[in-house]
């Protein structure tokens, strides 16, 4: 397509979404010196699903972010956990909690790294309807509800697992996994007693999972395979969403029926999981002239092993290095050597995080097969190749994505 001469805005970064990955990119540039824009269709920052896990190899990102600090403040250390089977009456110490793990209240999260960022870099309310190259030049530029345009030279689509950036693309659309979630928080205000540990607990196919932000603040989901679900839907309203947890978990422990039924309702969220395919990561194009993807748009996952978010700020770190190492070798005006540049910065970058995130993925993928399958054959050739592919489970959480 070759733009009309329309009037439109002109700026050199322009991230699309202002979720967890969107911030960290901005604040990633923002550090080397770079300035960014970050689009977000909302006309609040959202920070959607209660808590957020956090394992080694997200705080290292967050340090190289410069907000690591901040955000240790917020939450406790969380000294390992247990997976709890009730129908077998078992209880073992989960192996992979290793290392400084934390759980965030999300708003937390998004909230500092938003705060860290130069005022007027987040623009709220402010949906991309579509974006398209131009057929000469390859200059991005991208058409906003309200009517108006902007003309980027670099696109970093940050916009969730239904990215149209990862279509522009041509990547495959994300897939839905037949496990739903639902989450919430519940505040006590005279503290909690709940030890300082992740605690899973099994009852048949429903998985509960519990943990403590802060003395007074715990995280829980309640994670179910969908046809479980009557007609394969959750509610939107938060009381029914509540009411349709508690009715799911009726047979478990009494204190952790009592932790859900003490919810803060504003906090409840209920959630299909989505994955791209670790084929469609594999083989697919990750940049097109200067547009790329990161976080939940390039490689949306199931959070089993916590890494969707995490690996989303590792993103943000390498991509930060890979644009600002090419940029600072741009010299002169020469438009075309300029481009050169970027779109090299962006493969190092692409290259860097596709084997990385094909990792995760394909764990991801393989658990959400265990977890969602009705048939008992699927969840055991699931299993098996989990084993002999990943034989150290607890591997990804020592990954560095290195220096900013
Ligand atoms: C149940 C569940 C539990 C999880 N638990 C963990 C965990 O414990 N640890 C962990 O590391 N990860 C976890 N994750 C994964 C983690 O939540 C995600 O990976 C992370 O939130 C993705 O961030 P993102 O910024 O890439 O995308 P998103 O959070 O989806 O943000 C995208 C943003 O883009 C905006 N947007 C979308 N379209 C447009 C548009 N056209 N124009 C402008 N703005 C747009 C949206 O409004 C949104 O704000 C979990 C996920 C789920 C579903």
């Amino acid at each position: 397509m070759e733009f009309a001469a329309a009037a439109s805005e002109k700026h050199e970064i322009v991230i699309i979404g202002g979720g967890i990955c969107g911030l960290a990119t901005a604040l990633a540039l923002h550090r080397k010196g770079l300035k960014s824009i970050v689009l977000e269709r909302s006309e609040t920052l959202r920070a959607y699903g209660g808590g957020i896990g956090l394992l080694p190899n997200a705080w290292r990102a967050l340090d190289q972010l410069g907000v690591g600090s901040r955000l240790r403040s917020m939450a406790v250390l969380l000294q390992g956990g247990r997976d709890i089977l009730i129908d077998e009456n078992k209880e073992r110490k989960i192996e992979h909690v290793t290392g400084e793990s934390r759980c965030l209240q999300r708003s937390d999260l998004i909230t500092t790294l938003a705060d860290e960022l130069p005022i007027g870099t987040i623009r709220l309310g402010s949906e991309v309807v579509s974006i398209d190259l131009d057929s000469i030049t390859k200059t991005p530029r991208l058409l906003l509800t309200c009517g108006s345009y902007i003309d980027a030279e670099i696109v970093i689509g940050c916009e969730g697992g239904r990215s149209k950036v990862a279509e522009l693309l041509g990547l495959k659309a994300s897939r839905a996994f037949d496990v739903g979630v639902i989450r919430g928080l519940t505040t006590y205000p005279n503290a909690h007693s709940m030890p300082h540990e992740l605690h899973q607990i099994r009852k048949g196919e429903i998985g509960v999972g519990m943990l403590p932000i802060t003395k007074h603040l715990i995280h829980w989901f309640v994670a179910l395979p969908t046809h479980l679900l009557s007609g394969d839907k959750f509610p939107h309203d938060p009381k029914h969403i509540k009411q349709m947890a508690l009715e799911l978990i009726k047979d478990f422990p009494s204190n952790i029926y009592e932790t859900i039924e003490l919810s803060d309702l504003d906090s409840m969220s209920a959630t299909h999981l989505r994955y791209r395919a670790p084929w469609d990561l594999l083989l697919g194009t990750m940049r097109k002239g200067t547009v790329t993807v990161a976080g939940d748009a390039m490689h949306v996952m199931g959070p089993f092993i916590g890494q969707g978010g995490a690996s989303g700020l590792e993103d943000a770190v390498v991509l930060g290095r890979c644009l600002s190492m090419a940029m600072s070798g741009i010299e002169g005006n020469n438009k075309k050597e300029k481009i050169a540049k970027i779109e090299a910065g962006l493969d190092q970058y692409v290259k860097e995080r596709r084997m990385r995130v094909l990792g995760l993925s394909t764990i991801t993928y393989l658990i959400g097969i265990i977890v969602g399958s009705p048939s008992p054959l699927v969840k055991i050739v699931a299993g098996f190749i989990l084993v002999i592919l990943f034989r150290d489970r607890a591997s990804h959480v020592h990954f560095d994505c290195g220096k900013l």
